[in-house]
């Protein structure tokens, strides 16, 4: 069988033995994935996902097993899932027979058995593995409210500003630093309480409605706001919807956003520390007060940020 019927071929056995097995029919569900391959192909790597079932809009650990193979992670391993390179990088806690990796749900993915992909090359020779896991549906609010009508109905200059924007924000989402520049855990950029959740769908007065892409945290305005790990600020500037915003790669796909604030104090290229202040809170750009907009993106998919602390408590000792 070619290689790519076999993987299409294994792939649908694993998607109806997870879903077999969440109605609780795996006694009678097709054989694993494992078998439906031809019989000495070489062993793979156990890959597990940390929550096993994570939801739309949430960030899950994966962490490769190469005990299977002698402890070696195979050559080239590369795991990938709706479109993302899942960046693997050694274990931070589990030793040198280990890799982690992020992988990021989408805020609109559809609740249904799906299945990542581990490649690697064996002897020269290119093979995948399907891995089977199960989205479960997001639990989203929705609020009210009001704000400037010119961020409600930008005028064509600022469509286009808008535009520029997107553009550039996209640019600095896709050229990262391949390894993790962080190390230990992500902290959240200031003290206070979440006043809006990740993913709640917003209606802007009576009318435009949009999702939270980020975290709102409660703060006064000219309060520090701190890295929430360490990396290298790729962007610190004024946004049309965001006012003064700024980015901060992690590496791995990692990066960190942190919108309308009421000063900027880092610059371009600079390295910043976990806890280092980078700016202070404010109201700037599509904000109805002073508050810390809080955003998350991990292979170009905007995560929730409290999703992301509870991953990176995983991969540290602390
Ligand atoms: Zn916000």
């Amino acid at each position: 069988m070619p290689p790519l019927a076999a993987f299409r071929r294994a792939v649908r056995a694993a998607v109806a033995a997870a879903f077999a097995f969440a109605l609780g029919l795996a006694a009678a569900a097709p054989a694993p994935a494992r078998s439906a391959l031809p019989s000495g192909d070489p062993v793979g790597p156990r890959v597990e996902l940390t929550p096993a079932e994570p939801r739309a809009g949430e960030v899950a650990v994966v962490e490769v097993d190469c005990r299977p193979r002698g402890g070696l992670c195979p050559e080239g391993l590369s795991l990938r899932w709706a479109g993302q390179d899942i960046a693997l990088f050694p274990h931070p806690v589990r030793g040198p027979a280990f890799r982690a990796g992020l992988l990021a749900v989408p805020l609109t993915a559809k609740a249904e058995p799906t299945a990542l992909e581990a490649l690697w090359s064996e002897a020269g020779r290119p093979v995948s593995r399907p891995v089977a896991f199960r989205i479960r549906a997001g639990v989203f609010a929705e609020e009210a409210l009001r704000v400037d009508p010119r961020h409600v109905h930008p005028s064509p200059q600022d469509r286009e500003r808008i535009r520029r924007e997107r553009e550039e924000l996209e640019r600095i989402y896709a050229a990262g630093a391949p390894s993790p520049l962080w190390r230990g855990r992500f902290l959240a950029p200031v003290p206070g309480e979440v006043s809006g959740a990740f993913g709640t769908r917003r209606v802007f007065n009576g009318e435009l409605i949009s999702r939270h892409t980020g975290v709102d945290f409660r703060a006064a305005a000219g309060d520090p706001v701190a890295a929430a790990a360490s990396g290298v600020v790729r962007l610190g500037k004024e946004l049309f919807y965001s006012g003064n915003a700024v980015v901060v790669d992690h590496g791995a796909g990692v990066f960190t956003s942190y919108s309308h604030l009421s000063r900027i104090e880092v610059g371009v290229g600079q390295r910043v520390a976990r806890g280092e202040g980078i700016g202070r809170v404010g109201a700037t750009g599509r904000a109805t007060g002073p508050h810390l907009h809080w955003g998350v993106k991990v292979n170009g998919v905007a995560v929730d940020p409290l999703a992301l602390l509870e991953a990176t408590a995983l991969l540290a000792r602390e």
